[in-house]
């Protein structure tokens, strides 16, 4: 067992000061791996949520009227605290999260990555000169300038890896920032902002609260000085927030659910498969947006590709992830054990074969044993709303153009993955499969300098790559003619 460090209490970060709200309300926060209270978390009322928006109104002006070479030195320094400071912040993300610690610091070290990845991408903010049709003396430019104050609302399965996706980019453009980071998991984003407080950034820059998800996304999408909405979380809760902020007519980021189709072709390199979804399904206890949840094998190769995956799923070491040699630690809340029971229930009612897990692990904490089921039936509650933990649903199929039906049924769009040898499918796979993130032959590996994001119900705009840069942009057009 790693030594436990000491957990903080979260306060919220308003113009650059750490502070407990007017009214002292606080929240508590749970170790899911031992179901006890670790610490506190402060819980923003209104009062506090005006002058976060107010820090945010004042700095805007000044982060956007820096240069780019300012601007990015100080991302680069908080790239590079967060990459000094990572074993510390791994710690405390582990306590409130419940991932293995080694996940929990990779993903830190990512997150200094795609800080200076953007840090860079900021001095590539380009307009355009267009040549004219009218007079020899008329000039056309593009300009591109940051839309202005950005509320960003981040979920708790990936503390930090969801908040620098917005972060970085909304800065690097020269927008200030309000971030809603989760309650759940306060401490890992809390020690992100401090890293960019100490990096330099002005005051107001980047505020962060906590509280009502509700009452806060209300009174931040509605208020006039917060221009752009940026939210990950649930297909059904970024509906309604996308509503609220076109009936404001507010700029917006959705990245939401998914359902990923996994399709493996008769052709395919099984034990690559194998490791492909072994290790995407259970990393973080499957609560990714991205990990694989229908697991479609062609018939003639159906048994020993979930015979391999079970026997994948059986030798992980689920433990707490303070433990060395931990793969897998709990489910990072109590409801998503629940969920687990229920999604297992049905579809073992509607017929599925259980080959691995399908329980609780002891009484104490939110520990779900990976689990792998075959011959799931398409009207099972798991083969149609996102799965969010560590159960594979599987089945056979016999066509392609029947796989990729299947994969294309659901509402989701956000990522796909398929194994083939064959160039011949890979070309229908590319041009059919209805995701915004496709991966062939290999496992999901989302970069900063890739587009990250979905189609259909699983969302709009990307989280990753330029497109990033330009979901907090204006395009203005300019006309002029010397004379
Ligand atoms: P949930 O839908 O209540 O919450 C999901 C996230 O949205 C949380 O971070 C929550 O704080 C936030 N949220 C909820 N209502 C909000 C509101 N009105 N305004 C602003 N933020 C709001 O569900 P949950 O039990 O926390 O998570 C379960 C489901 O959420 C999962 O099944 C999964 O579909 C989805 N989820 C997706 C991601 C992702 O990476 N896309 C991350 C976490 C959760």
């Amino acid at each position: 067992m790693v030594a436990t460090p000491a957990y903080p209490d979260s306060k919220l970060c308003i113009n650059g000061q750490w502070q407990d709200p007017a009214d002292g309300r606080t929240l508590a926060v749970i170790n899911p791996a031992t179901g006890k209270e670790i610490g506190r978390v402060a819980h923003a009322g209104v009062q506090e949520l005006e002058q976060v928006v107010a820090a945010a109104k004042r700095a805007f002006p000044l982060w956007s009227g820096m240069t780019a070479a300012q601007r990015s030195a100080i991302m680069r320094k908080a790239a590079a605290l967060i990459r000094e400071r990572a074993a510390d912040i791994a710690r405390l993300m582990t306590l409130e999260n419940g991932k293995p610690l080694p996940e929990a610091k990779g993903e830190t070290l990512a997150a200094a990555d795609i800080i200076e990845w953007f840090a860079e991408e900021g001095f590539r903010v380009y307009g355009r000169i267009v040549p004219t049709r009218g007079k020899p003396m008329q000039r056309q430019m593009v300009l591109k300038d940051p839309v202005g104050p950005v509320a960003a609302f981040t979920p708790w399965n990936f503390p930090i890896n969801q908040v620098v996706r917005k972060l970085a980019p909304a800065l690097a453009t020269g927008c200030s920032v309000v971030l809603k980071a989760p309650e759940e998991t306060p401490a890992s984003p809390a020690a992100l902002v401090q890293a960019f407080q100490d990096a330099g950034l002005p005051p107001g820059t980047l505020g962060l609260v906590y509280g009502d998800p509700a009452e806060i996304s209300e009174y931040l999408i509605r208020h006039p000085d917060i221009r752009k909405i940026t939210f990950t979380g649930s297909t059904q809760v970024g509906k309604q927030l996308a509503a609220l902020a076109g009936g404001h007519m507010k700029r917006a980021t959705m990245e939401l659910g998914g359902h990923a189709p996994v399709i493996v072709c008769e052709d395919a390199d099984i034990a690559l498969a194998v490791k492909a979804v072994g290790n995407a399904k259970f990393r973080n206890a499957g609560q990714v947006c991205i990990a694989p949840s229908r697991v479609l094998v062609h018939e003639s190769i159906h048994d020993e590709f979930v015979a391999a995956l079970a026997k994948w799923a059986k030798h992980l070491h689920v433990a707490d992830g303070m433990t060395d040699g931990a793969q897998m630690g709990p489910l990072a809340n109590a409801r998503r054990l629940t969920a687990m029971s229920r999604f297992f229930q049905d579809a073992v009612e509607k017929g599925a074969q259980v080959l691995a897990g399908g329980d609780r692990i002891g009484d104490v904490g939110n520990f779900w044993a990976p689990t792998v089921l075959s011959d799931v039936s398409l009207d099972a509650r798991i083969f149609n709303e996102e799965p969010f933990g560590p159960i594979t649903a599987t089945r056979s199929f016999n066509t392609l153009d029947e796989a990729i039906a299947e994969a294309n049924r659901l509402s989701y769009g956000l990522a796909g993955y398929a194994f083939t040898r064959s160039l011949a499918s890979a070309d229908q796979l590319i041009r059919r499969v209805e995701v915004g993130m496709l991966y062939l032959n290999m496992p999901a590996v989302p970069t900063a300098e890739m587009p990250f994001g979905g189609v259909k119900d699983s969302g709009y705009r990307s989280e990753g790559g330029p497109e990033a840069m330009e979901a907090y942009l204006n395009t203005r057009s300019v006309s002029m003619m010397s004379v």
